[in-house]
This record gives C-alpha cells, structure tokens and sequence, in this order.
C-alpha cells in the first residue's frame, strides 16, 4: 500500500545546475532515442538532487507548436 507518486518528502528545487544537467540529457536523448516516452532518473552531478527525466516524443517544444522555417 505503499504509493510512490506522492512528492512530499523530496526536494524539489532545481538550482541552475540541474536545469543544465536535465536539458542537457532531455537534448541527448532526443537525439539519440528511437522509441518513445523516455522515463529516466539522474542524480545531479553536482547538488546530486535526484532528477525525473521525461521525454515524449521529439516535440517541437513543450506547449504550443508553432514555428517553422
Ligand atoms: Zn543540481
């Protein structure tokens, strides 16, 4: 009965570091994945916060879809 999904208890501040880290690997495995959504979980190189990590699809960018050329 235990139940993982809620988020009380972790820390949840991303300082500039983990932003880094986690565009950096959401860019990585874009490009490097075939198969789609991505899940993964990464401790921040350098505060070693734990980061979720999902990628669905290749989007042109979270949200709105618009931009070309
Ligand atoms: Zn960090």
């Amino acid at each position: 009965m235990a139940k993982a999904s809620d988020r009380k208890g972790v820390r949840t501040e991303e300082g500039p570091c983990c932003a880094a880290t986690r565009k950096r690997v959401m860019t990585s495995i874009r490009s490097s994945y075939l198969s789609f959504p991505v899940i993964r979980r990464m401790a921040c190189p350098e505060c070693k916060m734990i980061l979720h990590i999902r990628v669905f699809e290749r989007p042109e960018d979270e949200g709105a879809g618009a931009g070309s050329a």
